[in-house]
């Protein structure tokens, strides 16, 4: 097999995946031997602390379509994908999670789909199972503010399982911002999307590796990514605020000259506490922004491979 006529890149970032591995990995051929002779997956362990790397090593000394990407460390699910997508060769790139929570059975679907005229087509998700009722309201909240204050349209309900034509590749290297949010980017670029829906399964083994901590993160990534909508609000609400203060003012001087005035106690503490409450807001929500200013100028590399064999066998 020779780089150039690779029709699928199939991506699967693993972070200790090790008991869902040579399952996800048998049920992966399944669906795409009998469709499309001419793939590649390419494993990206992101500094896994379990056996994972181990039981790549062992599936990719087996089959020569098999490649992988060892990180130096976990770098996370994003930046992983990130690596996978960089350095495919396929004129399709199919992203998919190693959990078995994306169905690998959906893949020919889903380049069928591709083929007949779209650049992008993304999975959708109808029913989320085996996930906690927390997990699913956040999603939504999350998802559905999202699309309300970005300027462009990121799918709702949908995750990073989608197809994407080389041409999406392309210019996913061109945007070198150090916070991903794939999803984002790639609803950013354009060209001809669409969707299939599909139920999500329950994870085989283990537990999710998104904590609350870093959906949160996550969450802050993608809409500081693709909208300036907090920063917005924080100079709103300070216009609001301050007019109020004003009245405030007027009023307390006109009482203090022509009224009376009361000791004054409660209401000071309010407004005082009050305003360092929305000034702390406001300055929170400059220094997200500046903290991801500070780490694009930067400019380090997004992550570092310890260990590949992207360049044997070709
Ligand atoms: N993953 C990764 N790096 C991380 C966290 C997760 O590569 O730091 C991988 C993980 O092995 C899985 C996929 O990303 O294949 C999705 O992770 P997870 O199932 O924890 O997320 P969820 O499905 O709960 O959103
Ligand atoms: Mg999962």
């Amino acid at each position: 097999m020779t780089k150039n006529n690779t029709e699928i890149s199939i991506v699967v970032p693993l972070y200790n995946e090790e008991h869902n591995i040579l399952a996800f990995h048998e049920r992966l051929l399944n669906s795409i031997e009998s469709h499309e002779e001419n793939f590649e997956i390419i494993y990206v362990n992101d500094g896994s602390k379990d056996n994972t790397l181990f039981i790549i090593h062992q599936i990719s000394s087996q089959n020569q379509k098999i490649r992988y990407i060892d990180f130096s460390r976990n770098f996370g699910h994003q930046l992983a994908i990130t690596a996978g997508i960089e350095h495919s060769n396929g004129n399709y790139i199919v992203i998919i999670d190693g959990d078995g929570q994306d169905p690998p059975e959906l893949i020919p679907t889903l380049h069928e789909k591709a083929k007949s005229g779209f650049e992008v087509v993304y999975a959708k998700r109808k029913k989320r199972n085996g996930e906690s009722i927390m997990k699913k309201l956040t999603a939504k909240l999350f998802y559905r503010l999202l699309a309300k204050i970005t300027n462009i349209e990121i799918p709702v309900d949908t995750g990073d399982f989608r197809i994407i034509h080389k041409k999406i590749k392309e210019i996913l290297q061109k945007m070198p911002e150090q916070h991903k949010y794939v999803r984002g980017q790639i609803a950013w670029i354009g060209f001809n999307q669409t969707f299939l829906e599909y139920d999500r399964e329950e994870r085989m083994h283990g537990q999710t590796k998104f904590t609350y901590r870093k959906m949160i993160r996550f969450a802050l990534d993608g809409i500081s990514s693709f909208s300036n909508w907090p920063l917005r609000v924080a100079t709103i609400s300070g216009f609001i605020v301050s007019f109020f203060a004003f009245l405030l003012i007027i009023y307390s001087l006109y009482q203090k000259f022509f009224g009376y005035t009361e000791k004054g106690w409660t209401s000071m503490h309010i407004s005082i506490l009050f305003l360092g409450g929305i000034q702390l807001i406001g300055i929170g929500i400059l220094g997200e922004y500046l903290g991801r200013v500070s780490e694009n100028v930067k400019n380090r590399p997004h992550y570092i491979i310890r260990d590949t064999n992207l360049n044997e066998n070709d």
